[in-house]
């Protein structure tokens, strides 16, 4: 036998539909409220925003929505995506599991993310819209949307958080590549952006604020629409070609997992990977155990609490019920950017409600050390937001290993950490430290939660 195993679809086997949990679920998820009314939002609510096929897709209840065509041509170009048996970890861990890890890291971005940059480029596209504004952390996102710009003829302006645009010159470099502008948020060009500089000029800047400028640009200009690279349910729903590849490439490896890892930031690559084989189980097929790991320092699923929350720090956003840490909650600077966020997708908290998940959270050493380890064996250097699933996964193998039990453990790798070195070296030189959070920050986000009439 090979070493390396690698399961490859055929193109003609890309998804056809995206899935749509919404369809398999028991109890639906509580409704999107505006927080002037405090009634549920309807699709005109969202209009300045979002084009009005994403929005309804945003709402859906059909369990399959078509992929279109041109989206389609463009996952070609990376996807199916492979799907690996892990043999040299699971050699190292000397684990009697079966690792399977779905590898997302073979996009043109480097992550999961440009499968749903495209979509949402291509329905913007189709409405008529020109100009698309986003806000991005440490960069992923913001270079995933940049490359569907740069795919599908549509000005993309990221608002890039201060102390990431300083410290993360090459992802600045690669959305710049592709032709979208970059710039560092607070920024002079909004009112939001102006109101901070006015407080503080050397403001570092935070995604809430990043928000509020790519909100603020977007409502004020008709040409100009706003995208979301997490959290809503129609990001979660475009990750989902994630899980069903998976799907059918474990068929060909004769396996079915006991066990899916993913990790959480806001939920998409997790429910991308996942979600396929829940709506399965849901559908009276096989029960998989699907654990999300998420950054101990940004611990919003298993310390936040599962209520309404504004989705941005200067609540302009409608309120989504959703496990949150409170949008006033500012998480200790750690690697994993992408992880950062004070809320989670209201899919997933749902899911996690409902008992369908459960979560766990790693500290940022131990994931590094994991994905040091994956590395080694396996040759792909995982980003700082994966190496929590790599963590996670082994974790598994080991608990598998103790109780001789032969399990099979998925996991999306979703992305690679070529664009993080720093991480790694500042690992290797002992600098990286477990950062955490302010118990009374915390304790004070938490009490600050809107209250909403039951
Ligand atoms: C953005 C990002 C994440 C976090 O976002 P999710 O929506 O939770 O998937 C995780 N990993 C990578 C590589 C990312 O780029």
């Amino acid at each position: 036998m090979t070493d390396t195993i690698k399961y490859l679809l055929d193109e003609s086997r890309i998804p056809k539909v995206w899935y749509n949990i919404m369809a398999d679920l028991p109890k639906p998820p509580a409704p999107v409220l505006h927080p002037g009314t405090m009634q549920p939002v309807g699709p005109d609510d969202l209009a300045p925003l979002f084009p009005m096929s994403l929005i309804l897709q945003e709402v859906s209840t059909e369990r399959e929505i078509e992929i279109p065509g041109p989206v389609r041509d463009i996952y070609r170009q990376w996807r199916p995506s492979p799907l690996f048996r892990a043999r040299r970890l699971e050699k190292a861990l000397q684990t009697p599991a079966k690792i399977y890890y779905k590898y997302e890291g073979v996009s043109p971005a480097g992550s999961h993310k440009p499968n749903t940059a495209v979509p949402q480029a291509f329905y913007n596209k189709e409405a008529g819209i020109t100009k698309i504004t986003t806000e991005t952390g440490a960069g992923q996102w913001g270079s995933a949307l940049a490359f569907a710009g740069a795919v599908f003829g549509i000005e993309i302006k990221v608002y890039m958080v201060r102390v990431s645009y300083n410290q993360k010159p090459y992802r600045r470099a690669l959305m710049e590549t592709y032709g979208a502008k970059c710039v560092a948020s607070p920024s002079s060009e909004t009112n939001s952006g102006r109101a901070i500089l006015a407080k503080n000029k050397d403001h570092p800047g935070s995604l809430g604020i990043a928000i509020s400028e790519a909100v603020e640009v977007a409502a004020t200009h008709d040409d100009t629409k706003y995208a979301l690279g997490s959290v809503l349910n129609h990001v979660l729903m475009h990750q989902t070609i994630v899980g069903q590849e998976a799907m059918a490439q474990l068929e060909m490896a004769g396996d079915y997992p006991d066990i899916i890892v993913g990790c959480t930031g806001g939920g998409s690559n997790f429910a991308g990977i996942a979600f396929p084989f829940i709506g399965a189980q849901l559908r009276g097929g096989r029960k998989v155990r699907v654990v999300a790991i998420e950054p101990a320092a940004c611990p919003s699923l298993t310390r936040g609490k599962f209520a309404y929350d504004f989705g941005d720090t200067a609540h302009l956003t409608p309120l989504v019920k959703m496990h949150t840490l409170g949008s006033t909650f500012t998480p200790p600077g750690f690697h994993a950017g992408g992880l950062r966020y004070h809320g989670m997708g209201p899919l997933v908290s749902h899911a996690l409600d409902l008992g369908l998940i459960e979560a766990k959270a790693y500290n940022q050493v131990e994931c590094f050390s994991a994905g040091v380890q994956f590395a080694r064996a396996e040759g792909i250097v995982p980003a700082p937001e994966a190496n929590h699933a790599v963590k996670g996964a082994i974790d598994e193998a080991l608990r598998c290993k103790t109780e001789g039990k032969s399990k099979v453990i998925l996991f999306n790798l979703c992305g690679h950490g070529h664009f993080d070195m720093q991480a790694y070296i500042d690992y290797f030189a002992g600098k990286l430290t477990d950062e955490h959070y302010d118990e009374s920050e915390l304790a004070m986000a938490l009490a600050g939660l809107p209250s909403v009439p039951a």
